[in-house]
């Protein structure tokens, strides 16, 4: 038996990322409430949020502060837009302190609401960038195998997981190209070291360019540590190597900093940790400890003078959502940006980070753990069947599905991405309970041997 909420939402909720065919087979979970980097569920039981929900609830799930600022917003101002040179002091003040803690430096900042909206707008900036400056066939974007952009039909488009594509009639043709995942485990050839991986990878993509033709490649995403796809963390020197070539061939860089963004990585932005220097710039999550939906898009001074000249020549650059800038998110976000300044949020993930990745990579010395990957406090194990070979799991034994939902049952909230399962706590975690999400995974890894 279900309870009543449960009863309802089989009933009547299509869900995201779901087996929607099992619905009514398996039992919903249903969080009533959250504290600290706990949500605890109708039946009482608490869990540790090993994912921030979905890398998002950076402050966890019951921050005072927070909960204050958006209280304020709310009864302040619950709504206005931006159109039409209309603002709010949230936003204005948001927009400002962007620009202080970009990774480069950058012209302008565009909100939206989410992830998926801020890469629709970017890809967006980059042809509206390109006709403006009389280029209007450089418009192909290229995109990585395993990216995960969003799932707008252009950021599902430049998205390299074939989820996002099947049925949805995606990738649109032929403006979005995939090239190489870095991930040296995987695809690293045999007695291939990660640097020579990362300058094969390179080449790949140069070629591809010469075969599309340079003066059709527009712009190069990449999340600096790739999420969904399995958090995937470059090899050394990747990003100095892959922007050489986009350099050589005027690319726009466009770093997709949704998970990355705001300390994850241990910097205020992946793009700082990778060396990366983006032209354009999104992020989302972090920005507002998903206490609000608020996404934005940061775009160079050069991007932005061409973009600004061309709504000039149209009367109006015709973009933008009703929610863009919005008041009560704004105020939000700009209350985490003080959080993460006055609470040493980087300076904590920082020295959290080697607590993390030792607990982390010792799951190796597991009998399924094939690799263990990490970086500030993101991190994940792949499971493989055999270590040796590395060959994977078939697919009907849900190695994954299986170990998440051990997990889950010893108290811990973890995602299974294929094999591989992902941690990526809320940065207020402390020591403590570092070692207790590992000892939960550690029982859940005895289950599933
Ligand atoms: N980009 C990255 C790297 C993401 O991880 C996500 C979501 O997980 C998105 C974009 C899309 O964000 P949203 O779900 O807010 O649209």
């Amino acid at each position: 038996m279900y309870s009543s909420i449960a009863n309802k939402d089989v009933a009547a909720h299509l869900h995201s990322y779901t087996n929607l065919a099992q619905s009514g087979q398996v039992e919903p979970l249903v969080i009533v409430q959250g504290d600290g980097i706990h949500v605890i569920d109708e039946k009482g039981r608490r869990f540790i949020e090993g994912m921030s929900g979905l890398w998002c609830a950076s402050l966890g799930f019951s921050h005072p502060r927070l909960i204050a600022a958006a209280t304020k917003a709310m009864q302040t101002l619950p709504y206005y837009h931006t159109f039409y040179h209309r603002t709010n002091s949230a936003v204005a003040q948001l927009a400002e302190r962007l620009l202080e803690v970009a990774p480069v430096p950058m012209g302008k900042v565009f909100f939206a609401s989410s992830g998926s909206e801020a890469n629709d707008s970017a890809a967006k900036m980059v042809w509206y960038y390109h006709n403006a400056i009389g280029k209007p066939l450089k418009k192909k974007i290229i995109a990585r195998r395993n990216a995960y952009h969003g799932v707008t039909a252009v950021a599902a488009s430049m998205g390299g997981l074939a989820s996002n594509h099947n049925d949805f009639d995606l990738p649109i043709a032929p403006r979005f190209l995939h090239t190489d995942c870095p991930h040296h485990y995987r695809y690293g050839l045999a007695g291939e070291s990660e640097e020579a991986f990362a300058t094969r990878l390179a080449q790949v993509l140069e070629e591809q360019i010469l075969a599309e033709g340079p003066d059709t490649v527009a712009a190069f995403i990449a999340e600096p540590v790739m999420g969904a796809g399995g958090v995937i963390v470059p090899p050394a020197g990747y990003f100095e190597k892959v922007q050489a070539v986009l350099r050589k061939y005027d690319i726009l860089m466009i770093a997709d900093e949704v998970i990355c963004g705001f300390g994850r990585t241990g910097n205020m932005f992946g793009s700082t940790t990778f060396n990366i220097q983006p032209d354009i710039l999104t992020c989302a999550k972090g920005l507002s400890s998903a206490y609000m939906p608020i996404s934005a898009v940061m775009v160079s001074a050069k991007v932005y003078e061409a973009i600004a000249a061309n709504s000039g020549r149209h009367g109006t650059f015709g973009h933008g959502y009703t929610y863009s800038g919005h008041p009560v998110a704004a105020a939000v976000a700009l209350e985490v940006l003080k959080v993460y300044e006055d609470d040493n949020i980087l300076a904590r993930c920082r020295d959290l980070a080697p607590r993390f990745s030792g607990a982390l990579r010792s799951l190796v010395e597991r009998r399924f753990v094939g690799e263990a990957r990490t970086v500030g406090l993101v991190g994940a194990i792949e499971l493989v069947q055999d270590k040796v070979s590395r060959a994977s799991f078939a697919p009907d034994r849900k190695a994954g599905v299986k170990l998440a939902q051990y997990a889950l049952e010893e108290g811990l909230i973890v995602r299974p991405l294929g094999d591989t399962i992902a941690l990526c706590p809320p940065l207020i975690i402390d020591a403590g309970q570092i070692d207790e999400m590992f000892s939960r995974l550690n029982r859940a890894l005895d289950r599933l041997e």
